[in-house]
């Protein structure tokens, strides 16, 4: 009997293929493992094994697999399963999901480039013959393709070779150049030196008489040396004398004190304490998790809304202790890589070693390690926490599912396919797992809590801040106003610039939000009215002071600012609008002591930048933070008292029918970081509308007015959660083929769907990298079968590729497109 092998392959093919494959192979392979093919003329692709069988197929000559390139399957059924979904759902292919879902370090092919990994000291004894010439052809070329291997080992199939040479990190891959990984450092203290000596200690204490907080650190440092020799971190040295940064740094200058680093991984977190595992939750925190624990008894998901610092974090770590009580793994997603950090400290105060971190910022050996850790179940991976993309990791034995602000939209992939809602694919996961699942927001999405008021969902609610802290007091700011009595300074009103005058006199900190990056939008000729535009898409260029440049944010696109109107050629540009770097320079002039922070897409390109920008805010070290969205985030921060939003009415006219959901959501999330301490936290917001609704609910933290008003306008208008919409966009270097194309499409499916298709419509950027889009809109009532109509979407594409002139005309799905 012959055997053939269904395998997946990583491309965006509907089909399977199937290879030829000898009786012991077909003994040997499980669905899941890597196998090496070859694939047209001369590639070489990693693919997934997927069924064996004895059925030849008919279309084709099958070809021999090259090699088996795990012992055991890297991926696992349930995997596979959810991949299977997450291809159905969002209109995509398996061989997508699967790219976007492994490491690429698992899926070399022919075109992949390897190149020497200079940060490992490799000892050649420990290579073998093949791996020795790999070796040192790099001592000589930069990089080598795999076929260069090929002809250097004089072997067709090198996969495998090259599989243990990035196992034993001698080689990387080319587009993983990532920045190696350095975990946080921990700041430490010490005596310095000098004062070893018991005379020069004295003269110490005496000079210090004289100032008795500096003293009251040295002596609290005494106090905790004398029970026990551990190093001292700065922040207990802080807590337990009472002091404050300031002092401490006064004493480093000094040098008095010494401070030192250590790296977080090397503090041992093993002694984790009973007694620092064991916190007790208040009243609220009790009810919201009786709540919880009673719908996980009904099997279903439930949306944890608690106001911004009403402690869910403290009931997510109860629910994940019970997770490993249980033996299973518990995943806790967030939407922002920036957050991952301040929250695995959380855990591992709890949790110790068992928490891992994976997201995309991760190296391909960080994260190969992790998903191996998940693999084999080890302790190190019993908790993850990640961005979307820990969704894919081989869980065996899934408990729980916590997905922190759930509401945020960049839990949706917006590019390349698969694109899918992480939410939504996480309840997925869970029911595969039959595991528990939290959604859990200050501010939940319109979906969300229709799931839960409908009973899909179970609901738990924390209404109050944790520790009596009073939601802070948020005033609206009427700029039209103050614009025409000409009492602004830039963009500053003088009620925000003497509430932050007011917060560094106490010193406190400020975080200023504007939802826009750059110095200014649009540079305009007061002349003739031309407006510097992006030459590749629909979009004016944005002005960014610092490096004098004019760029899209859109394709990346930057050309030097021109000291005359392109079009007319007089001199007179204006610039309109404002971001966050512009704020960053009103701030230089109005408050020169302060130092000042910025956070957006252009500060935090490195690995690392996020965590040194918080960690820096943390630390005092700046008093403002001027930023875009990133800093509406659940971030933790103990001494902001002034939350300033320096314009929301962009927010608010935004063309999208979530456009006053998401403003409600911002402004609630970027107020919730003001005062989470003691002191009432204030924010202001500036307006040249602050009568409008979406504002006057989020000065009285008023979600239910919020939510029925938004309902009530999704009905009318019909808008999901009411109905569910696919949005296909059409992408063409051609206008007019674009505009012709888009209409056989629209028509086609008007014909055959019989419910609403919207368009087809540009899109408010109509053009991007050279390619002109439009839109089509479907919506697909609730009760109508999903799948049915997926398929007869499926036949017209078919139909349309079948057209030879549309051939250029690129189709997107985007499912449940928010
Ligand atoms: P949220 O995630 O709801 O915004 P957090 O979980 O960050 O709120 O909690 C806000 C603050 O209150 C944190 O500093 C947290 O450590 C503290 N906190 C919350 N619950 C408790 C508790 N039960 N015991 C001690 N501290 C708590
Ligand atoms: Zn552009």
């Amino acid at each position: 009997m012959d055997f053939f092998l269904d395998v997946v392959l990583p491309i965006p093919l509907e089909r399977l293929f199937t290879y030829k494959i000898t009786p012991q192979e077909a003994d040997f392979i499980k669905k899941g493992m890597r196998i090496a093919v070859p694939f047209g003329k001369s590639k070489i692709y990693t693919a997934l094994a997927y069924r064996v069988h004895s059925e030849a197929p008919i279309a084709y000559e099958p070809k021999e697999i090259y090699q088996i390139l795990d012992e055991i399957p890297l991926v696992n059924e349930f995997q596979l399963k959810h991949w299977e979904w997450i291809a159905e759902y969002y209109m995509c292919t398996l061989g997508e999901v699967i790219r976007s879902a492994l490491p690429s370090a698992f899926m070399l092919e022919s075109e992949t480039l390897v190149l020497l990994n200079k940060e490992v000291q490799v000892d050649e004894m420990d290579l073998q013959d093949d791996e020795f010439l790999v070796f040192e052809a790099l001592q000589h070329q930069s990089h080598l393709q795999i076929g260069e291997i090929s002809d250097i080992v004089d072997k067709k199939n090198v996969l495998s070779l090259v599989n243990r040479l990035v196992q034993k990190g001698v080689v990387l891959q080319k587009e993983e150049l990532y920045e190696q990984y350095k975990p946080k450092m921990v700041r430490y203290v010490k005596l310095s030196d000098t004062y070893c000596d018991d005379a020069k200690l004295e003269e110490l204490l005496n000079e210090l008489s004289r100032a008795p907080k500096q003293s009251q650190v040295v002596l609290t440092l005494f106090q905790i040396q004398a029970k026990n020799k551990k190093p001292i971190p700065v922040d207990d040295l802080e807590k337990e004398s009472g002091s404050s940064k300031a002092v401490i740094k006064a004493l480093i200058d000094k040098g008095v004190l010494e401070e030192y680093h250590i790296r977080k991984d090397r503090v041992d977190f093993e002694d984790t304490s009973e007694e620092s595992r064991n916190i007790s939750l208040n009243e609220y925190q009790s009810k919201a998790l009786d709540a919880i624990q009673d719908s996980f008894e009904d099997k279903k998901p439930v949306l944890l809304h608690g106001v911004t610092s009403s402690g869910k974090t403290e009931v997510y770590v109860k629910l994940i202790q019970q997770c490993l009580d249980r033996g299973q793994q518990a995943l806790y997603l967030l939407p922002e890589i920036a957050l991952t950090s301040q929250l695995i400290n959380r855990l591992q105060h709890y949790f110790g070693n068992k928490v891992s971190v994976y997201h995309s910022k991760y190296s391909i050996h960080e994260r190969v390690e992790v998903w191996n850790n998940v693999l084999h179940n080890a302790e190190k991976a019993q908790i993850v926490i990640g961005a979307r993309s820990s969704l894919f990791l081989p869980y065996s034995n899934l408990g729980l599912v916590v997905v922190d602000e759930e509401h945020e939209s960049s839990f949706k992939q917006f590019d390349p396919a698969p694109r899918y809602h992480a939410r939504d694919a996480a309840i997925v996961l869970a029911s595969l797992h039959s595991s528990d699942t939290v959604l859990g927001s200050a501010t939940p999405s319109i979906e969300s809590m229709y799931n839960a008021k409908s009973g899909k969902y179970g609901y738990a609610a924390i209404p109050y801040r944790f520790g009596n802290v009073l939601m802070p007091d948020i005033n609206l700011v009427d700029i039209k106003e103050a614009t025409r009595k000409k009492r602004m300074k830039g963009h500053f009103s003088e009620i925000l610039i003497n509430a932050i005058a007011e917060a560094l006199e106490e010193g406190e900190q400020v975080i200023l939000f504007q939802n826009r990056r750059g110095f200014a939008p649009v540079v305009e000729c007061t002349t003739c009215g031309h407006v510097a535009q992006c030459p590749n898409c629909d979009v004016s260029l944005t002005y960014h002071q610092h490096r004098n440049q004019l760029r899209c944010h859109y394709c990346g696109y930057h050309m030097a600012l021109q000291q005359a109107c392109l079009a007319c050629g007089n001199a007179t540009l204006d610039k309109k609008g404002f971001g966050t770097e512009q704020i960053q320079e009103e701030l230089g002039q109005l408050f020169p002591k302060a130092v000042v922070g910025r956070m957006d897409l252009d500060t935090t390109r490195g690995k690392y930048a996020y965590e040194k920008i918080i960690s820096a805010f943390e630390n005092q070290e700046m008093d403002i933070l001027v930023g875009t969205q990133m800093v509406t985030k659940g971030l933790d921060f103990r001494n902001v008292s002034l939350v300033g939003i320096m314009n929301a009415d962009t927010m608010l006219n935004f063309p999208d029918y979530r456009a006053h959901e998401r403003s409600f959501q911002m402004l609630t999330q970027v107020a919730g970081r003001a005062g989470r301490t003691q002191k009432r936290g204030k924010v202001l917001i500036q307006s040249y509308n602050p009568y409008h609704q979406i504002l006057q609910q989020v000065t009285t933290n008023d979600y239910e007015k919020m939510f029925t008003e938004q309902l009530y306008e999704r009905e009318q208008f019909k808008y999901p959660p009411l109905v569910r919409i696919i949005k296909i966009t059409l992408k063409d270097r051609d206008f007019n083929k674009l505009n012709e194309a888009s209409d056989w499409l629209a028509s086609s499916l008007r014909n055959v769907l019989k419910i609403p298709v919207l368009g087809p419509e540009y899109p408010p950027v109509a053009r991007i990298r050279r390619d002109y889009l439009k839109n089509v809109l479907i919506k697909i009532p609730r009760e109508y079968p999903l799948a049915q109509t997926k398929n007869s979407i499926k036949r017209i594409e078919r139909s349309f590729n079948a057209i030879s002139k549309y051939k250029s005309v690129r189709l997107v799905y985007n499912v449940d497109h928010i």
